[in-house]
């Protein structure tokens, strides 16, 4: 038997990586969610070779003051809650201080950011074992650079569990266009190997967003769409529903949010699959954009760290509410348009 020692600092992290930081994907569901909770309304994110060579994500958010870059860095610091309190109705995506500290402790990676009252920027990384910072001043706008570099170069059985650069990179884009859709008043682009892939600008206005929509996900879903907006005293849903006849053979054009989180849940799931049963063929699956809005406080998105799983205080009536809703969507659609499944 070997005697019981403490983990250094690098290889806890590591160990905690394993939750949130499965492939390049997740580090930039996790940078992106950091600029948007910054209040930057301008991301370019920028990749090379799927995202395991680089990620590079730039933002015009609050950026970090000085004294703070080095414990942005450190496992359990976080700016956005305090208190077990504000847990409750946490109201920014991030709030367990943990991803940057996990993923520079899988690869290399470099915080430069520049605040408000200082007058330049600062670089910090980490090194060894104890994740020592080393800072330095560069120049930098007001926002943040994260710059990641050579994902799992330390960790090669993880490395191991990576795929190709077109499959990496597809989940990759699929992260961007999950937040693209949730934060139209952002900008993003997206370059990957040089080459840009998404230019989107801010989406004000409800035409704006339907491009942005259209852009990212079909552009004929908004021919065949029916727009939802109902509100009950707690509840507000509000998004897309594609036509019955625009299904698809595989569930891939499914985005579902609550106060702004993709989720995925069970009990929604089984919600929207009621609402459709009647209208479409067997074995299909329907197109949605939906935003369901509720007091935070009846959510608990701390269930699990990538946060794509919640619970709902009250199930019931989250489910009774949508299914009603859709259904009386769908019932509204002309029969005619329900005769044939599209492709
Ligand atoms: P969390 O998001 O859970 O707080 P992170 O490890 O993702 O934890 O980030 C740690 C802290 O670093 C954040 O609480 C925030 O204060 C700061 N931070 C990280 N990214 C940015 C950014 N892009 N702009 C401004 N601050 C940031
Ligand atoms: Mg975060």
């Amino acid at each position: 038997m070997r005697r019981i020692q403490q983990l250094s600092p690098r290889l806890a992290n590591q160990i905690a990586a394993g939750e949130v930081v499965e492939r390049p994907a997740s580090v930039v569901k996790e940078l992106l969610e950091n600029s948007i909770d910054a209040g930057a309304n301008r991301i370019d994110i920028e990749v090379e070779n799927g995202g395991v060579r680089l990620i590079r994500i730039r933002d015009n958010g609050s950026g970090i003051p000085k004294d703070d870059l080095a414990l942005a860095l450190s496992r359990h610091a976080t700016s956005k809650i305090s208190a077990l309190e504000d847990l409750e109705a946490v109201g920014s995506l991030g709030f367990r201080g943990e991803a940057l500290a996990s993923i520079s402790s899988v690869s290399r990676l470099t915080l430069t950011a520049n605040s408000e009252g200082q007058d330049t920027g600062w670089k910090v990384f980490a090194e060894g074992r104890d994740m020592e910072t080393i800072s330095s001043p560069a120049p930098h706008p007001i926002g943040t650079t994260v710059e990641m570099r050579d994902l799992f170069f330390n960790t090669p059985a993880r490395r191991k569990f990576l795929r190709t650069e077109k499959t990496e990179f597809g989940h990759l884009e699929e992260v961007v266009k999950r937040l693209a859709l949730s934060h139209y008043d952002v900008g993003f682009t997206l370059r990957h190997n040089q080459r840009t892939i998404h230019q989107l600008r801010p989406a004000k206005t409800r035409v704006e967003m339907e491009r942005r929509i259209a852009t990212l996900l079909s552009p004929q879903l908004m021919d065949n769409a029916v727009v939802i907006d109902m509100e009950s005293p707690d509840l507000r849903l509000w998004g897309w529903v594609g036509l019955p006849t625009f299904s698809r053979a595989q569930a891939d054009l499914q985005y579902f949010y609550v106060n702004g989180r993709a989720v995925k849940d069970r009990l929604i799931a089984h919600a929207i699959r009621q609402a459709y049963r009647d209208v479409l063929y067997g074995g299909r699956h329907p197109v949605f954009v939906l935003y369901l809005e509720l007091d935070p406080a009846q959510v608990d998105v701390n269930v699990h760290p990538t946060k794509h799983e919640i619970r709902f205080r009250d199930g019931r009536s989250v489910h009774n509410f949508l299914f009603s809703t859709l259904n009386k969507a769908l019932a509204s659609v002309r029969p005619e348009d329900q005769l044939s499944p599209a492709t």
